[in-house]
């Protein structure tokens, strides 16, 4: 098992639809946690113009999050529209292949964004 990240970024927002386009990406996961919000629960500005401009290029977009509170999880997904998993026990497979499944889409076409290289930014090689 190898863990590391294709590209760094400062934020979230910086995932532009020409980088997923670029890496034949359809479907994003993203952490909550210091990715989608910050350490005072509040959400990351700009973050619901991002999402909205990404669905409506037909970008899917998924919470995984292994966070046990599930009304954190709750409030960022319903604010941002977004479906979610939380408690996905990252860097296991389990919430990873639920979150596929959700989608429906292949693993090459889905792009993993969060901020813990550990449990976030996992590839199986
Ligand atoms: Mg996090």
């Amino acid at each position: 098992m190898i863990f590391y990240p294709n590209i760094y970024l400062d934020n979230v927002k910086e995932i532009s639809l020409n980088l997923l386009k670029e890496n034949n990406i359809k479907g994003l996961l993203l952490d909550v946690d210091n990715t989608l919000i910050d350490f005072n629960l509040k959400i990351l500005d700009g973050s619901k113009n991002w999402c909205e401009n990404l669905k409506k290029e037909g970008i899917k977009i998924c919470i995984l999050s292994n966070t046990n509170k599930i009304e954190k999880v709750k409030k960022v997904a319903k604010e941002l529209d977004l479906q979610y998993i939380n408690f996905a026990k990252k860097p296991f497979k389990n919430g990873f292949i639920k979150a596929m499944n959700l989608l429906q889409l292949d693993a090459k076409n889905i792009a993993v964004a969060g901020d813990q290289i550990m449990t976030d930014i996992l590839r199986w090689k």
